[in-house]
C-alpha cells in the first residue's frame, strides 16, 4: 500500500501539523525512502528537514515548494523539485510573496471590521502560527469571534471570491511561476489537478504550461480514485508529463487525510524525475540515501 516516494508534504513551517523533523521520521517510520519537503511559497524548513534526514543512511530528500499561483475563476499550486533554495534572488522574492500575503489579510480584517464583524489581527495571526497567514484562518477567528458559526459559513458570507471582505491578491500566474522555478534550476509539477479538470481548462492549460516548461503533473495525489488516477495519468501520457504524486499531508487530521507515503505512486516515474534532475545538475541539491 505505503510508496517508497512522497513528493508533497507540508510542515509548521506553512501550514502543516509537524516540525520538518517530525515529518522526515513519520515518513521513514512509514516506510518512505524518498521524501521532499513541499511547504507553501516558503523554504524555511529545509534546513531542518535536511538535517533530521541525516539520522537515515537509505533516505533521499529532496528540496521543494508549493508556489500558490491564480488563473481566471481557480487557483493553481505547482510544486518545485530540487529547486537551489539558497538563491538569494528566489528568497527575495518569496519574502514580497509573503508581504503582499500579509498585507492582503490585513486589508480583509480591516474590510470585516467595517461591515461590523470586527475580528482582531492578533486572533488571525494565532490561527496562522508559523503558517502563512490566509482566508482560513480569517475565518477560524470569525468563527471564535461568533460572527459566523462555520468556517463554511465565514466563506459563503464573507471571503469567498465574491465575498464583501475579499480582497484580491497579486500573484503570479503558472507560466510565471514556472519561469521562477526553472531560473533556480528546480523541475515544476503541476498539483492536485481535480479542480481544474471540473472546471473544464485543465486540457488547454496543460498545453500552455508544457510549453513553459513543466514537468510532471500530480496524478497518484492524496484520495484520489483508481478511475481519476486512470483519467490523469492518460492526460499526464498525452502531454508529456511525469506522473508524480504525495500525499499533501499536512497532519490535520479530517477524512481524506491521507499518512505520509501513503498514497500508489510508483517507483518508476520517481526515478524519469530522479533521472531528470541529474541531467540537469539538479540532483546534488538533494540529499541522496548513501546505503546499499
Ligand atoms: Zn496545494
Ligand atoms: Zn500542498
Amino acid at each position: 500500500m505505503g510508496s517508497l516516494a512522497d513528493l508533497h508534504c507540508h510542515s509548521t513551517f506553512s501550514d502543516g501539523r509537524l516540525t520538518p523533523a517530525e515529518l522526515v521520521d513519520l515518513a521513514y517510520r512509514n516506510g518512505v525512502r524518498i521524501l521532499s519537503l513541499t511547504d507553501h511559497d516558503i523554504v524555511d524548513g529545509l534546513p531542518e528537514a535536511f538535517s533530521a534526514a541525516e539520522r537515515y543512511a537509505d533516505f533521499t530528500l529532496i528540496p521543494g515548494i508549493e508556489m500558490s499561483t491564480d488563473v481566471p475563476g481557480n487557483e493553481v499550486h505547482i510544486l518545485g523539485h530540487f529547486i537551489d533554495w539558497h538563491n538569494p534572488t528566489f528568497l527575495a522574492r518569496l519574502r514580497r510573496l509573503q508581504e503582499s500575503r500579509l498585507n492582503r489579510a490585513r486589508r480583509m480584517v480591516e474590510r470585516l471590521v467595517q461591515l461590523g464583524k470586527p475580528i482582531s489581527w492578533e486572533r488571525v495571526q494565532f490561527f496562522a502560527g508559523e503558517g502563512a497567514v490566509g482566508r482560513p484562518h480569517i475565518a477560524l477567528a470569525l468563527v471564535e469571534a461568533g460572527h459566523v458559526t462555520s468556517v463554511n459559513e465565514a466563506f459563503s458570507l464573507y471571503l469567498s471570491r465574491n465575498g464583501p471582505a475579499y480582497v484580491t491578491r497579486d500573484r503570479l500566474g503558472p507560466e510565471e511561476v514556472i519561469a521562477v522555478l526553472l531560473e533556480v534550476g528546480g523541475l515544476a509539477t503541476l498539483a492536485h489537478p481535480r479542480e481544474l479538470l471540473a472546471a473544464g481548462n485543465l486540457e488547454s492549460l496543460l498545453a500552455v504550461l508544457k510549453a513553459a516548461g513543466l514537468t510532471g503533473m500530480e496524478v497518484y495525489y492524496k484520495d484520489y480514485l483508481p478511475e481519476e488516477i486512470d483519467t490523469f495519468r492518460d492526460l499526464a501520457s498525452r502531454h508529456e508529463l511525469i506522473p508524480l504524486g504525495g500525499s499533501d499531508y499536512h497532519g490535520l487530521g479530517g477524512p481524506q487525510q491521507k499518512e505520509p507515503g501513503d498514497i500508489p505512486l510508483p517507483i518508476e516515474p520517481v526515478q524519469k524525475l530522479l533521472a531528470l534532475a541529474r541531467e540537469r545538475g539538479a540532483l546534488e541539491r538533494a540529499r541522496i540515501a548513501h546505503a546499499r
